[in-house]
């Protein structure tokens, strides 16, 4: 990703994509002091722009910075990527994270806060799994309780865990990786949120501990629409074998069926798949 031509917004101007360099001592990449968001644009347009620039602006807060732009700012520069990138449909990257300077503690609060907009194409996150149902391995590494870290935050700190799940998981051939809580509770994948379907209704883990997905949101608002109830609780680890079908969504994953999570097997039903055309209609309506 580092060497091709292109535009990358950096520090408030565009500049060329392989000059957008950052020094060895950031301090970023030793104590994990970055934010980020990942966002779609459809037809030219970034669905839900504006709450995806404020959630950066809080995810920064949540982690002891203040990003040094307003919505408004991250909004005009994000539309100046995605015009000098020439896409229609395309994924955008706007990262914030503490630099190199005065200090190269843990402690770094007089080191500038910077940031950084990319944008390139990005096809289905899980690939052919979007129409087939997604395979998914069990993580050993459970998300962490909101007193242990901010887990509210988009924040990259959050993600190493992620990483390495995913890692194994593609090791045994599946997709993606869902993680329990710290509690044993069922989580969300390691980029996507998740949801199950049993007798006509929904359940979906209580966002009380990982990220409240602006696409769990959005879709939770489309089977409200639909008039079908959604229950967002605590859901066990024995609770899996009921379950009839499994949807993960995130802004990168959009909504993709799961066919199969560990050794339960979930098909793609038909509330699976007006979810996911619902979702695909929606974002470029
Ligand atoms: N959980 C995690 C860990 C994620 O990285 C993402 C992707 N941002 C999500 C959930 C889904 O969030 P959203 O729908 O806002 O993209």
């Amino acid at each position: 990703y580092d060497d091709r031509d292109g535009k990358i917004w950096m520090d408030g101007k565009l500049i060329e994509w392989r000059d957008a360099n950052v020094h060895i001592l950031t301090h970023a990449m030793h104590y994990a002091s970055s934010v980020f968001e990942g966002e779609r644009a459809y037809n030219g347009k970034i669905f839900l722009s504006r709450k995806h620039s404020e959630r950066l602006i809080r995810s920064g807060q949540l982690i002891d910075f203040q990003v040094p732009y307003s919505v408004d700012e991250i909004e005009k520069a994000k539309e100046g990527v995605l015009a000098a990138s020439g896409l229609q449909d395309a994924y955008v990257r706007a990262v914030a994270w503490r630099g190199a300077g005065e200090d190269m503690g843990v402690a770094s609060a007089r080191n500038p806060v910077r940031m950084a907009i990319a944008a390139w194409e990005w096809g289905a996150y899980y690939g052919d799994a979007k129409m087939k149902g997604a395979k998914l391995d069990i993580s050993k590494w459970k998300r962490p309780s909101p007193e242990t870290i901010p887990s509210s935050a988009k924040a990259a700190g959050l993600y190493m865990i992620c990483t390495m799940s995913k890692h194994a998981a593609e090791a045994k051939g599946c997709s993606d990786a869902m993680m329990f809580d710290y509690r044993g509770y069922v989580a969300e994948a390691t980029g996507a949120n998740i949801f199950f379907v049993k007798n006509g209704e929904v359940h979906t883990p209580d966002p009380d501990c990982f990220l409240n997905g602006l696409t769990r949101q959005t879709v939770i608002g489309m089977l409200k629409d639909r008039q079908i109830k959604v229950h967002e609780r605590h859901i066990m680890p024995e609770e899996l074998e009921g379950f009839e079908q499994c949807w993960l969504t995130g802004t990168a994953a959009e909504v993709t069926p799961v066919g199969q999570i560990g050794d339960y097997n979930f098909e793609v039903g038909a509330l699976t798949r007006d979810i996911a055309e619902g979702y695909e209609k929606l974002v470029r309506s």
